[in-house]
């Protein structure tokens, strides 16, 4: 038989697609176990906002007709709400979508692109697939390393991603080392602000209202997501803030209806519902706080986290500590060497948590 080889584009040859990990009803066939506790990606273990699931139950009746392609509606209540001007938002299905779309609109073969070495992955994944060159800053005391970024800069630079507070490590960059950082970097390179986890922090020095930098700093984007603090990691939606002609080149490449009917209003609603909020971010601060008790009753090293996950040094390879937490129902993730990253759960999934990890350590 004759074979066609159909050759695709030689930047994505390396790649590797991404790998979720075992969903928890196969874990539970695996094992025998009835309860399997899911602490492997940063969800919010409240759900999410009870208003949201009554007005998607009344979108229902709608899902023959496309979206608003434009998301006018969703656009209009963030601007409303965030003080800025409609042409300066655009959302998106998750911040996933935007970081792709971004990638996409603004990455020639060979611009460098700066991220640290130990942050989101899908950040070195799209430079890649664009032949872009990955630039990496090694995190130091697991922070962000803004002097060393700023070193890095080269005429070449196209793109900063800077993940504030950052995923895995839960660390943070202070309002005044953020403006600094802007000082330093020529305006013809784009910072990425990743904001996905603004709602947990609870440092004041934190930069809580980016969007007053956009003013000063145009090359600024502030990417934002309903998919943690808010709990609609499933409906993917997202929201990025920024120059209007940045966003209307990232527009240009968008698909036509790429945020869904559900999501949009999905948005519109959770986004006034600051009692759920309020709920999702003291839930997380009471299990923050558990568990670093926890950990300190044992020894283990932690780092002090601003998000709803911690960075934890198991002091025993985190891929081994991983599959034997996984057989007694716990799922969480490795990191590398021996550092495993836990989502903060509900009291009750962290107390399971720490009991199993005991027998495991
Ligand atoms: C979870 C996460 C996202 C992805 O969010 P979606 O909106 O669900 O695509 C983006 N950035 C970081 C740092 C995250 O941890």
């Amino acid at each position: 038989m004759f074979i066609l080889s159909i050759s695709f584009r030689e930047e994505i040859k390396d790649l590797q697609a991404y790998k979720p990990g075992k969903p928890i009803e196969d874990v539970k066939r695996e094992y025998g176990l009835n309860k399997v506790v899911k602490l492997a990606s940063n969800e919010n273990p409240l759900g999410c906002s009870p208003k949201v699931k009554d007005v998607i139950a009344k979108a229902l009746d709608n899902l023959a007709i496309y979206p608003d392609g434009n998301a006018t509606q969703l656009k209009e209540k963030l601007a409303s709400k965030l003080g800025v001007d409609v042409t300066e938002i655009l959302p998106s299905s998750g911040s996933d979508e935007m970081i792709d779309m971004i990638s996409k609109a603004y990455i020639n073969k060979n611009d460098e692109i700066i991220m640290a070495d130990i942050t989101f992955p899908r950040y070195i994944q799209t430079t890649k697939m664009m032949g872009g060159t990955p630039v990496i800053v090694p995190l130091k005391n697991f922070t962000f390393d803004l002097d060393g970024i700023v070193e890095k800069i080269t005429n070449k630079t196209k793109i900063i991603w800077i993940c504030n507070p950052n995923n895995p490590t839960g660390t943070m960059i202070t309002e005044k080392e953020f403006v600094d950082f802007l000082d330093k970097v020529p305006s013809n390179v784009l910072v990425v602000s990743d904001e996905a986890y603004r709602e947990y922090v609870t440092r004041e020095d934190y930069p809580h209202d980016t969007i007053k930098l956009l003013k000063k700093y145009s090359n600024l984007l502030i990417m934002r997501t309903f998919s943690k603090a808010y709990g609609l990691a499933g409906i993917r939606v997202a929201y990025t803030i920024g120059d209007k002609e940045i966003l209307e080149s990232i527009n240009k490449i968008r698909g036509p209806f790429n945020v869904n009917s559900l999501a949009q209003i999905a948005a519109i609603t959770a986004i006034d519902d600051q009692d759920f909020l309020k709920k999702s971010y003291d839930c997380n601060l009471e299990g923050k706080n558990y568990l670093y008790d926890e950990f300190k009753k044992i020894n283990l090293e932690y780092v002090p986290s601003e998000t709803n996950h911690i960075f934890v040094n198991v002091e025993k390879n985190g891929q081994e500590v991983f599959v034997e937490m996984q057989k007694r129902g716990v799922i969480i993730r490795p990191m590398g060497g021996n550092y495993i990253r836990v989502s903060i759960g509900t009291m009750e999934e962290n107390k399971l948590f720490i009991e199993k990890l005991h027998e495991v350590l």
